[in-house]
């Protein structure tokens, strides 16, 4: 008996130490998973970035401006993030790819989701030849496709089959989502303005409906037009949007549609990365600052 005593000492004393070494030497990936919807809209200063969480997939939405790159990678490889499951570029505009040749670098990114707009930048091209070196699967998304994100999904709403053309085009054919998750959904609108927003709430009126709303084109007088608002009827709306920036983003007339809709603002410039999360049937919000 002695003997078979002292085995299961050993037998307990060899599994803690295991499920220690376990508990300490946990891949990084493992830091990135979570219970529950969890969406970072990262503080890149003037630009956009989301990361966007389930339990089942990890998902980014543009990738800030170039300067802002490095502090990109750096926040999501603090957040245990390794590998991307689905990297959505809402259109090719500096301050939504400049960080894209980078995350493509740095990380393992399985799909690739593009607006099928082109630029002559030398940054779309660094971000092309990063896609087309790794072998990634590029994929063009548009009006009515949905994307499941492990657990929640994207509705895409926007560009619409034929893209809109003209000065603002770019923006207007930029990729919106509603994403879903439960109950809980969030608007993301990339750099839309008017036009789009009015097509989008003639194609799916109160479809719409959000309780957050990641506002269009980082606050310009452009977006968040009063029927926009009024179909998603938001409970709050984030801004992604530089310090001091050369846009005088947001726009005044902007923040006052949101004060007279009694809308919650949060904003990266003053508050930082805002954390929105949610369990499928209420949502929080937290500022870093
Ligand atoms: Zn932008």
């Amino acid at each position: 008996m002695q003997f078979r005593r002292r085995w299961a000492v050993a037998f307990a004393a060899l599994a803690l130490v295991l499920a220690v070494a376990a508990g300490c030497g946990a891949p990084a990936a493992d830091r990135a998973k979570v219970d529950n919807l969890v969406v970072n809209v990262i503080d890149v200063g003037q630009g956009d970035a989301i990361l966007i969480r389930t339990p089942g997939q990890v998902t980014l939405v543009d990738s800030g401006d170039t300067p802002a790159r490095d502090k990109l990678v750096a926040y999501l490889k603090k957040q245990g993030v390794t590998t991307i499951d689905n990297f959505i570029v809402t259109h090719p505009h500096a301050d939504h790819i400049g960080g894209a040749a980078a995350i493509l670098d740095n990380f393992a990114v399985r799909k690739v989701f593009d607006s099928g707009q082109t630029a002559t930048s030398a940054i779309y091209r660094q971000y092309l030849a990063a896609v087309k070196k790794k072998d990634i699967p590029f994929a063009l998304l548009a009006a009515g496709q949905e994307i499941d994100i492990g657990g929640g999904a994207l509705k895409v709403l926007n560009p619409p089959a034929t893209p809109f053309t003209g000065e603002a085009a770019v923006n207007n054919n930029s990729i919106v989502a509603r994403l879903t998750y439960g109950n809980f959904a969030m608007l993301l609108a990339a750099d839309a303005e008017q036009d789009a927003e009015a097509a989008m709430v003639k194609r799916y009126g109160a479809g719409l409906k959000s309780q957050v709303l990641k506002s269009g084109h980082h606050g310009s007088r452009t977006s968040s037009s009063a029927a926009f608002l009024k179909a998603v009827d938001p409970e709050a709306a984030v801004i992604s949007l530089g310090k001091d920036n050369e846009y005088h983003h947001p726009h005044p007339s902007l923040l006052k549609r949101y004060a007279d809709r009694k809308l919650k603002v949060y904003r990266t410039d003053t508050d930082g990365t805002v954390t929105v999360s949610s369990d499928g049937k209420t949502y929080k919000i937290a500022k870093e600052r």
